[in-house]
């Protein structure tokens, strides 16, 4: 059985493109740029944050975190935005969602220039990467790409179930899964699903991002199946563990030929797979190769 450690793939990750940094800013660049605004941020908000400001630290990619209050507008938000892209400063934007329901946050998504949009949310990066054109690509659902490569999962011709159809989890991750050079053949599940159990039991490979606890468990898993576990919850106190995902893990674990844990799997890959973008934007900035990241 293959863990397929996100956490570890990350640091590496970190370490080599903290060398390229370091070598491009010994000839006077200025360095990667990276901006998160929240807004009435949830704790588990301010965590998610803190977690990328760290990522960035270890590369060399200066942060800033703009925080505002829950009675603040989209106007407000949008102008803030579009300060931010005149300046020509940040080569990384992001906004931590949930925003209030207040707030419009399609607008907002739409207003951040697209090579800002490291998180690949914004209406034209998700159509260039539906397109098959050059894009940021969703952070979540390129992380679970980068975790496949590097451990080499065999994706073509096998049958990929995603569970979730979320913007920006499971329509993505279904639309990159499916896309020649991967070649997996693609079916999406969902809440109105009937009997998940009956796809999810011809997995190859299977993808949870349902955001329901351990939902997934032994009679769902075809023998020999690699499991992408995407969720990820507060585990009950009785369990002894801190964390869960959307599958049960132990129950699961003797089926699976790989798994990812939780946490230490896709959570790590997401903050690196927008980092990613972020050294991409900015090196197309810099005028230097941006696929070195
Ligand atoms: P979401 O709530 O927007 O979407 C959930 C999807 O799951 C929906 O499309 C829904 O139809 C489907 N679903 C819900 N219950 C189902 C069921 N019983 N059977 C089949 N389908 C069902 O969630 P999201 O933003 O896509 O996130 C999903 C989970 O992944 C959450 O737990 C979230 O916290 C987690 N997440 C983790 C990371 C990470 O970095 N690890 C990143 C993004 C999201």
């Amino acid at each position: 059985m293959k863990l397929l450690d996100g956490k570890l793939l990350s640091e590496q990750l970190y370490t080599q493109w903290a060398e390229i940094c370091k070598q491009e800013m010994g000839r006077n660049l200025r360095p990667p740029n990276l901006t998160a605004i929240m807004v009435d941020p949830s704790p588990a908000s301010r965590l998610y944050v803190r977690n990328k400001e760290r990522a960035c630290a270890k590369v060399g990619v200066l942060s800033q975190i703009l925080e505002f209050e829950a009675t603040t507008t989209t106007d407000q938000l949008l102008q803030k935005i579009h300060e931010l892209a005149n300046e020509g400063q940040t080569d990384g934007l992001i906004v931590q969602l949930p925003v209030p329901d207040s707030i419009d946050s399609q607008a907002i998504l739409a207003a951040i220039p697209p090579e800002m949009d490291v998180d690949g949310f914004s209406p034209l990066n998700q159509g260039r990467m539906l397109l098959g054109l050059s894009a940021h690509q969703p952070a979540t659902p390129s992380g679970i790409m980068m975790l496949l490569k590097h451990y080499e999962i065999e994706t073509r011709g096998k049958h990929a179930i995603v569970v979730g159809r979320s913007e920006i989890v499971g329509t993505p991750l279904a639309i990159l899964l499916s896309r020649r050079g991967i070649d997996a053949t693609v079916t999406l599940c969902h809440s109105r699903t009937a009997d998940l159990q009956s796809h999810t039991r011809r997995a190859d490979l299977l993808f949870i991002a349902a955001g329901q606890a351990e939902l997934i468990g032994s009679e769902h898993i075809k023998r020999g199946a690699v499991v992408i576990d995407v969720g990820i919850h507060e585990a009950k106190p009785e369990s002894g563990r801190k964390w869960t995902g959307d599958v049960q893990y132990d129950a699961v674990l003797p089926l699976v030929s790989a798994i990812t844990p939780v946490p230490g799997g896709v959570g790590p890959m997401t903050v690196c797979a927008l980092l990613r973008n972020t050294l991409r934007s900015w090196a197309m900035q810099m005028g230097l190769d941006s696929e070195r990241f």
